[in-house]
């Protein structure tokens, strides 16, 4: 199980949750090149530890349990798994 971040980061993004989680799964970080480019953020589903400090931290509730992600969001699971799956290699 791991907690997931859904549509309402994207346009607020203001990483408030990075600075809570205490096993640094919620990336890009702010000082990630890639962090200007990515709409919303994402959790890392193998270190999250479903402490639920994040939960808190996020003014637009937008991070959920697995088991608790709104109907009709359920495609932003594979968004965070995907932003974190290894390059595939080329054919
Ligand atoms: S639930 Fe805890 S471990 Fe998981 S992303 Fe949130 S703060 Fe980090
Ligand atoms: S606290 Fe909420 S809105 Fe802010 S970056 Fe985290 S998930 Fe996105």
């Amino acid at each position: 199980m791991s907690h997931y971040i859904t549509e309402n980061c994207i346009g607020t993004k203001d990483t408030g949750c990075v600075d809570v989680c205490p096993v640094d799964c919620i990336h890009p970080r702010p000082d990630d090149p890639r962090f200007e480019s990515e709409e919303m953020l994402y959790i890392d589903k193998d270190n999250c530890i479903d402490c639920g400090l994040c939960v808190d931290e996020c003014p637009v509730h937008a991070i959920f349990r697995e088991e608790d992600i709104p109907a009709g969001q359920e495609k932003y699971i594979q968004l965070n798994d995907a932003y974190f799956a290894p390059p595939r290699e080329a054919d």
